[in-house]
């Protein structure tokens, strides 16, 4: 059983076709999905979702792109949704000075106020980090929070020696699979029991699929490509792979049955 531990899959690109997605998925081996949210529409839409699907789990947070369209009030929201539908996790959260689309300072004490929220409901992080690995490292070290995800890791070796601190897992999606990708040769340097695998649908689609939508059932490209980088094979893999989202998400997840 393979579970896909960050997708998107609330998005509008999936609204004609969900069905033939997850059933595709589910042919491929991948029976549950971490759906998690990245404004307040679509957090409400990942709970939606959970209800519908008992293999869908949400996740509800603010991305760091998208902090300029609320105040802190919002966090009432997410505290709201909470109670309503308990989440596996809260984000996505974090930094990101690559795009400016929403100010330094504003993205920061967002991230703070969801490690607040994490912090009081028990709950992981889900951190989206590119371009502020510094500063992403500074707050999580204030927070003394461990055991964090950090999703659609892109960083070099040295921010994994230097997160390793945290004992936060890395997510590794389909960018492990395109040429000359720098993953490949760092990916051997996650601690075995930090690694996670997600394919971030639909955006990131691996390679044969590279520039199309992306979906679930293309995390098996990501996992050969993974298991042929550390020397396993996709079996061994897939079982230490499951245990280490169980534990990121300190759930259980749906199980998929034989023949259903
Ligand atoms: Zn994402």
């Amino acid at each position: 059983m393979i579970i896909d531990s960050h997708c998107h899959l609330q998005m509008e690109d999936f609204s004609n076709d969900l069905p033939s997605v997850l059933s595709n998925a589910k042919i491929n081996g991948i029976c549950s999905f971490v759906v998690v949210g990245f404004d307040m529409k679509s957090s409400i839409a990942a709970m939606h979702l959970a209800r519908k699907y008992e293999f869908i789990h949400p996740v509800y947070g603010i991305h760091p792109y998208d902090t300029n369209k609320y105040d802190s009030s919002v966090f009432n929201e997410i505290e709201d949704l909470i109670e309503e539908y308990r989440p596996v996790a809260i984000g996505e959260t974090g930094l990101d000075y690559y795009r400016d689309y929403s100010p330094g300072k504003k993205q920061q004490s967002f991230f703070n106020e969801h490690i607040r929220i994490a912090d009081k409901h028990n709950l992981p992080l889900v951190i989206h980090v590119r371009d502020a690995f510094d500063d992403t490292f500074e707050i999580i070290k204030e927070s003394k929070r461990k055991g964090d995800i950090l999703h659609c890791f892109t960083g070099t070796r040295e921010d994994i020696e230097h997160f390793k601190v945290f004992d936060i897992f890395f997510g590794i999606t389909g960018i492990i699979t395109f040429k000359n990708s720098p993953l490949k040769n760092i990916v051997n340097s996650i601690p075995e029991n930090r690694l996670l695998i997600e394919t971030d649908s639909p955006y990131l689609a691996p390679v044969p699929k590279r520039g199309k939508r992306n979906e679930p059932a293309n995390l098996i490209h990501t996992l050969k490509t993974l298991a042929e980088q550390k020397g396993t094979d996709t079996k061994t893999l897939e079982s230490l792979l499951l245990r280490n989202t169980q534990e990121a998400y300190r759930s259980k997840f749906y199980e998929c049955k034989k023949g259903t």
